[in-house]
Formats: C-alpha cells, structure tokens, sequence
C-alpha cells in the first residue's frame, strides 16, 4: 500500500521539515552505539535522518536494508544529546518506523510482545503462567521465542523481600504531604510488582498518601518506537484519562522508559491536559531524595558491591545524573561500582533484545565482561528492559549477581 494513501501532506511536510534541521556535520556520529559498532553510515543517526528524508520524499523505497538501519536505532537519544542543531531525532526516527509499519512490515514477536503489554486482560492470564514457562525450561526448549522467555525468566530479577509498612491512609487536603499516584507500568505490572511495593512502602513511611489506582496502563512507549502509532496513541488516550490530575502532586515513573515517553507527551498531543501530566511526573528517586531532606528514614549496613547502571532513558527524566547514587548512599558502607563507558547504551533500547539480538549482545559484551571480572553482588538498573537484558545475558554465563530497581534495594535496608 501506498504510504500516500495513508499520511496527509501536512505531516509530510513536517517530517520533511524537521530533517531540513539535520546540519550534516556528523558531530552525532562518535556517541552512536550503533555507528561505533559498524561504522556505516547508514547506521549513524545522520544515516538515518537521510534514509527517512528518502523515504518520504518518495526518493526510496522501502527495503530489507533500510528496515534494518531503522530498526537498529536503539533510541538511546545520546545523538540528539550531542546535536547543535537541536534535530529532534525522536520524531524523525519514529516516522521512519511509522512508515515501515504502515506498509505492513511487523515482525511476529514485537506483535506479540506489544499486545500482551497493552492489554491488561491478557496481562492478567498471562502472570500465572510465567512460572509454569519457567519451570518447564521453556527457554531451553524454545530458544526462538524471545520474548515470552525473557518475560518468564525474570524470576530472579527483583527479588528482594522488603518491608511493606503503610503509614498514610488519606489524601492531605491540607497541602502539608504530597498525594502521589505511583504508576504501574505494564512489564512492571506483570513481572515486577516488587519493586511497585517497596516505592510505595519508602514513599508511604516518608509521608506521601498514595492515591490508589485499579488498573495500570501502559504509556504506549514501545508501540511509538515501532511505529504503531495508532496503538501508541490510544494507550496515551487511556492513560491521560485514568488519573484525576486535579487532585494529584506527583505522578511517579518506576520505569525510565515509560518515564521518557510521559515527558514527550506535549510534543505528540498539544493538550492541557498532556502538559499538566507530563509537568507531574517525577522519577521516584528524585521524590525520595526530596522526601529524605525532611523526614528521616534509617537504614541497615550493607555488605556488598553494587554495580550502577544508568540507563540512557534514565538521562531524559532526571536533570541531575547523580540521583541514584545520592540516594543509594543513604545506604550506609555501600560500594558503588560504576562501568567504565557509563554511557554507552547496554543494547537493550526499545525491544532491541528481542528483535535485534545479535546487536544487542554485542553492545552488553563489555558491560558483562567488567561484571565478571568484579565480584559485585547486584547490579541495579532503573529500566525494565535494561534489567531483563543484563539477566538474561548474566544467566547464559553463569554469572550470579542479583538484579534489582534501585528502589528495591533502598526499601531492602530499611530498618
Ligand atoms: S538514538 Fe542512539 S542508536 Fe539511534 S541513532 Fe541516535 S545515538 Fe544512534
Ligand atoms: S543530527 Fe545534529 S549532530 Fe548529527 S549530523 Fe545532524 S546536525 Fe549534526
């Protein structure tokens, strides 16, 4: 089908336009995983820019070869970081893949993949049946079907017991405590409600009043990186619409992805009510360092190393990029480990670790190699896919280091 048929000229031309901003001085091209790995062009972000340009000036048709350049992008955002020019490589690169997907080429396992975060019904059966999966070796048996199994292997992924004290009970009408909505991510909701309870129960013993929620939403992130617009922005739709924002303070991102895309929200929908949502969020280690300044909070010792990793999504929600580790040295004789190119992308970007999953390794080699050599005991991340990417890799070498959320770890050493 023709992708004329399906896009008016008007989002052509914008397209068209926001390429134009593409200087081509190749000042992106160094911070580029993708680019550093093979070094062509055509997997540099400047690369890319030009094969979308193509595409929708109808200079190119669409190929194996340019799905593939597209496809590898890991949407780490480090171009648009380095970029003079401010190109606004997010909505070039999503057009790129809006048009791949508009003309029919999906892949079986992102479709797959996509539908089971997106709906919550079949989030729902799906759960119990993760440990089946797992208990049967569904990984060993089916190697091919990536995405199920990095879903059912998380077992050992977060699994930290914790306090679950839960002080608040009200809504502070008052103004004195912050009414907080913390946000259920879909892959959190289904493989990672620990890490959910231990937000909630630092948050709550900090004095914030948790305003429930019935059903957690997914913020359409992954459906925007694959070019499934239609989905992605009925997701946002629900989810805009799932909190009474009048009555909130802070909308606190668990996940650095879905944390991301929130911040992104005006830029895709010019509405009040995207601004007030996105303007509300707030990863939930800045709010627990705020909290921290006023209320006190003791913890235990820990013993043991800890390797931190920082997300790239993690650098496109939080100003200051020593958050974590602030707040985990509350912890008191933690050992902060750090990798050596702390912000060279571990490859898991978008669901590169089930699409792309010879790149993926290549760009986790170093990261592993440095665990290794290292004797550390966990290893925290703030990114969902970051944290499944680096278990399953650990677990095919028989590495043993415990995986968790940063917050995981905080709510473990609460006394
Ligand atoms: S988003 Fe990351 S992988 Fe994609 S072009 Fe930019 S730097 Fe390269
Ligand atoms: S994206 Fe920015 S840094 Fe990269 S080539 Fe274009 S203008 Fe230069």
């Amino acid at each position: 089908m023709s992708s004329a048929k399906t896009i008016n000229h008007q989002e052509m031309n914008n397209i068209i336009a926001a390429t134009d901003e593409c200087v081509m001085c190749g000042l992106c091209l160094p911070h580029c995983p993708t680019y550093s790995i093979s070094k062509n062009e055509a997997e540099s972000p400047r690369g890319r820019i030009s094969l979308v340009r193509a595409l929708y000036e109808k200079k190119l048709e669409i190929s194996d070869s340019i799905t593939s350049h597209l496809d590898h992008c890991l949407t780490c955002m480090n171009c648009e970081q380095a970029c003079p020019a401010n190109v606004d490589y997010e909505k070039i690169i999503n057009a790129g893949r809006a048009e791949i997907y508009r003309q029919n080429k999906k892949n079986l396992q992102q479709y797959l993949l996509l539908l089971i975060l997106s709906k919550p019904n079949i989030r729902k059966i799906l759960k119990p049946f993760l440990a089946v999966f797992r208990s049967i070796g569904l990984d060993r048996l089916l190697p091919n079907l990536r995405a199920i199994n990095l879903l059912s292997n998380s077992k050992n992924l977060l699994n930290i017991p914790h306090h679950n004290k839960t002080i608040n009970k009200h809504i502070d009408t008052k103004g004195n405590q912050p009414n907080i909505v913390v946000m259920n991510s879909c892959a959190a909701d289904l493989i990672n409600d620990q890490t959910i309870d231990a937000a909630k129960s630092i948050l709550s013993q900090l004095g914030c009043y948790i305003i429930p929620q019935t059903q957690s939403h997914c913020c359409g992130a992954l459906h925007q990186h694959t070019g499934d617009l239609k989905t992605a922005t009925s997701l946002r739709n629900k989810l805009l619409r799932s909190i009474e924002i009048e009555n909130v303070d802070h909308i606190v991102s668990l996940a650095s992805g879905c944390g991301a895309q929130i911040k992104r929200y005006p830029m895709l929908e010019d509405t009040p009510i995207a601004k007030q949502f996105s303007n509300k969020l707030i990863d939930v280690s800045e709010l627990i360092l705020q909290q921290l300044e006023n209320n006190e909070l003791k913890f235990k010792t820990l013993a043991g190393k800890v390797y931190l990793h920082k997300p790239c999504s993690q650098r496109q929600i939080i100003n200051d990029p020593n958050t974590i580790e602030r707040l985990l040295k509350y912890i008191p004789n933690i050992e902060l480990v750090y990798f050596k190119d702390q912000l060279a992308c571990c490859g898991a970007g978008g669901i590169n670790t089930i699409s792309e999953t010879e790149l993926a390794d290549q760009l986790i080699e170093n990261k592993v190699h440095e665990i290794k050599n290292s004797a550390a005991n966990y290893l925290v991340s703030s990114n969902i896919g970051c944290a499944l990417h680096f278990q399953a890799r650990l677990k095919r070498e028989n590495i043993h280091v415990k995986i968790c959320h940063p917050i995981s770890l905080l709510a473990q050493q609460v006394i």
